[in-house]
C-alpha cells in the first residue's frame, strides 16, 4: 500500500514537471500546484458574506432590489465581478481555461456551506446557455460548475432545465390557463420537482433576471424552493447601464 502511494507522488510529479500547472488568473506557473498563485489570491475581490443582502446576494451598500419581490428564496455570490476574479471568468469564458470551474467550485462551496447552512438541498440545476453561445464556446460554464458542486457535495444533477424551444412541449400535467402563462417567460423545465429544494448555479448574475426566470421554470415544475448560487455579481451601476443599452 505504502509502495502504491509512492508511485502515486513519483506519477503526480511526473506530470507536474511536464504539464506545469498554472494560475488561472495571470498564468504563470504556480509552485505549489496550486490552481491561483498566491498573488493572485490575495487580490481576489471576495463579497463579504456578513454585509450580504440575502435576496440580490450583492454587500447591502450596494444592494438596490427593495423594490423587487425575487422568486427564489436567496441567492448567495463569490466575487463582485471585477478585477482579479474578472480575470479569472474572462479566461474561463473566453480562452476556454476549463481548470477555472474547479477554481470556482470550491470557492463556491465554501460560501454554499456557509451561507446555506439551514437549506437541504435534493437537486442542482443550471442556467442553460443558447446554442449559439454553446457553439462558439464548446461548453456551458455554468453545467462544469454544476458538475463539480454536484460530486463536491454529492447531490443529483438535473439538467432538466432548458431555453425554451417553440416546438418544446410544455409540462403536461397543468392547466391551459398555467401553461399559457408559462409560455411568456423564456426557460422551461420538463422534470417534475415535486416538493423539492433545488440549488440553481450559474456563473455570473447581473440584473437576476435570468435567476428569476429559471426559478420561475423550477416552481412552475413542481419545486419547493430554489435558492441561488453563483460565482461572481456585477455591481448594480453596471447593470443600470446595461439595462439602459437594452433599451
Ligand atoms: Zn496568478
Ligand atoms: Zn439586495
Amino acid at each position: 500500500m505504502k509502495m502504491l502511494g509512492r508511485l502515486k507522488d513519483i506519477f503526480e510529479a511526473f506530470l507536474d514537471i511536464m504539464y506545469p500547472i498554472k494560475c488561472c488568473c495571470c498564468g504563470e506557473i504556480t509552485r505549489n500546484g496550486s490552481i491561483i498563485c498566491a498573488d493572485c489570491f490575495k487580490n481576489l475581490e471576495y463579497i463579504n458574506q456578513d454585509k450580504r443582502c440575502k435576496a440580490c446576494g450583492r454587500e447591502k451598500s450596494s444592494c438596490h432590489c427593495g423594490m423587487y419581490v425575487w422568486r427564489f428564496c436567496e441567492l448567495v455570490s463569490v466575487f463582485r465581478y471585477e478585477g482579479y476574479a474578472k480575470r479569472i471568468m474572462l479566461r474561463f469564458k473566453i480562452n476556454g481555461k476549463r481548470r477555472s470551474a474547479d477554481f470556482f467550485a470550491k470557492e463556491m462551496a465554501l460560501c454554499i456551506q456557509s451561507e446555506y447552512k439551514d437549506y437541504s438541498f435534493d437537486e442542482i440545476c443550471y442556467v442553460p446557455i443558447s446554442r449559439t453561445s454553446y457553439n462558439k464556446r464548446g461548453f456551458n460554464q455554468s453545467k462544469l460548475i454544476a458538475e463539480k458542486l454536484s460530486k463536491i457535495f454529492d447531490i443529483r444533477l438535473n439538467s432538466s432545465l432548458k431555453i425554451k424551444h417553440k416546438r418544446l412541449p410544455q409540462h403536461k400535467s397543468k392547466s391551459r390557463e398555467e401553461r399559457l402563462i408559462n409560455s411568456q417567460y423564456k426557460y422551461v423545465c420538463n422534470s417534475t420537482l415535486t416538493g423539492k429544494t433545488i440549488l440553481l448555479i450559474d456563473d455570473i448574475s447581473t440584473t437576476g433576471a435570468t435567476l428569476d426566470d429559471c426559478t420561475r421554470a423550477l416552481l412552475f415544475a413542481g419545486a419547493d424552493k430554489v435558492c441561488c448560487a453563483t460565482a461572481m455579481i456585477t455591481s448594480y451601476d453596471k447593470d443600470k447601464k446595461k439595462i439602459k443599452k437594452e433599451k
